[in-house]
């Protein structure tokens, strides 16, 4: 028996069975590289998906968790803590806007946080999109479309309206009077990374305005530098024009690796909650605070924004020139693909097999979100190991047209 073998029986024999058996067990990291149990070295294209910005050991996040944590490791909301307040202002910066800032601890909580937010305008209704993704406490579970998710849970908090994402027409038709929010991601990851036309956010954001709407964006995915812009409503390539949202959440990707959320509401609507309307005992951890001051740090330092769009259209081009992908998508290093077949669990057992980890959001998807780190000899290694990988998943070649991405 592998070591491998030995863990995974132990997990499931401790661990409840919501994620399937672990395809690996890790023990370490370095860069954007990974170790299993068994030595085997792995290229992380998933970056623990879109999180693990700065890559594994960094040395500038372990310098500043550990300082942190030998200052003021934890106090509670009744005080308030130097590294929590710097953040909130960078990020509200960042937007570019006025706002104010409520800290969480993953997507899902910055989600709940929001839609408790939204019952603040007096409205009930939140349109949201087919395609799209939350979370999966109750909350966030009820503005998410996909029915196997959704479920086994109802009934679920309502008045939640869902529309065909990416159409304005049906966006106007959805929204009137009683809506309190639209709820959109600029780009839905988990749907396999599916970028909208450029017209919609500003469109979304007009509709919602007509009627004393918010606009919400949930940029858990998408912000924080992986498309290669600070927000993807900011990113000249996803939008034709200037979006103020109203409120925008954000989680995966801003402290790389510690676990951390924020609900930022722009305006009036960063003023919406009293004291005593909503909370949360780790929100807002000095620890986690100084891990996201220390990515946002490291990404303007290390000019990361623009080294994430020089690599992300280097592996979109390497990708797309495989006539066994019918379509690549994204922008920065969130990227999506389209298999001729639909045997994306077989490339994803392909790669690992040639030392890469790659992600199947559905059955005939791809997508990668690698840290912002990345090399360029990782991006070297990974084209020239694809096309094998496609041949040893039994991929076939499409009999349609092959389209470039639209971002
Ligand atoms: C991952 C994700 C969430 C949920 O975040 P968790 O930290 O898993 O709760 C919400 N929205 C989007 C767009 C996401 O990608």
């Amino acid at each position: 028996m592998t070591a491998t073998q030995a863990w995974t029986e132990r997990y499931a024999g401790a661990l409840m069975n919501t994620f399937g058996p672990p395809k690996l067990v890790l023990t370490r990291g370095d860069g954007a590289h990974v170790w299993d149990a068994d030595g085997r070295e792995y290229v992380d294209l998933l970056g623990g998906i879109a999180v693990n910005a700065l890559g594994h050991n960094h040395p500038r996040l372990t310098k500043a968790v550990t300082e942190q944590l030998q200052t003021l490791g934890h106090i509670s909301n009744f005080f308030a803590s130097e590294p929590q307040i710097e953040l909130a202002e960078r990020l509200v910066s960042l937007l570019g806007t006025e706002a104010h800032v409520f800290f969480t601890n993953s997507g899902a909580e910055a989600n709940e946080a929001a839609f408790k937010l939204t019952r603040r305008t007096g409205r009930t209704k939140v349109v949201v999109t087919e395609g799209g993704f939350h979370g999966r406490t109750m909350g966030a579970l009820a503005l998410t479309s996909k029915l196997a998710y959704r479920e086994p849970f109802e009934p679920l908090p309502g008045d939640v309206v869902f529309v065909p994402y990416g159409d304005i027409a049906a966006l106007d038709a959805a929204v009137d009077e009683r809506t309190a929010a639209v709820l959109v991601e600029p780009v839905q990851g988990e749907a396999g990374v599916v970028a909208p036309p450029t017209d919609y956010l500003p469109a979304a954001q007009r509709i919602a305005h007509e009627h004393g709407a918010l606009l919400w964006l949930d940029e858990v995915q998408t912000g924080v530098g992986r498309t290669g812009a600070w927000f993807a409503h900011q990113h000249p390539d996803l939008v034709s024009g200037p979006v103020t949202p109203d409120i925008v959440t954000l989680a995966k990707g801003l402290a790389g690796g510690i676990p951390i959320g924020a609900c930022i509401a722009t305006g009036g609507s960063g003023k919406l909650f009293d004291p005593g309307n909503h909370g949360t005992t780790f929100g807002g951890n000095p620890v986690a605070a100084a891990a996201a001051l220390a990515v946002l740090d490291t990404i303007t330092a290390d000019g990361l924004l623009d080294h994430v769009t020089r690599l992300g259209s280097r592996i979109r081009d390497g990708l797309a020139a495989d006539r066994r992908v019918t379509e690549v998508r994204g922008a920065g290093l969130l990227i999506g693909l389209d298999l001729a077949e639909a045997k994306a669990a077989d490339v994803v057992a392909a790669a690992q097999d040639a030392g890469y980890i790659v992600n199947a959001p559905t059955p005939d998807r791809i997508r990668l979100a690698p840290p912002l780190v990345l090399t360029d000899s990782d991006v070297d290694g990974f084209l020239a190991a694809w096309p094998a990988i496609l041949d040893a998943a039994g991929v076939g070649v499409s009999t349609g047209s092959t389209t470039e991405g639209d971002a």
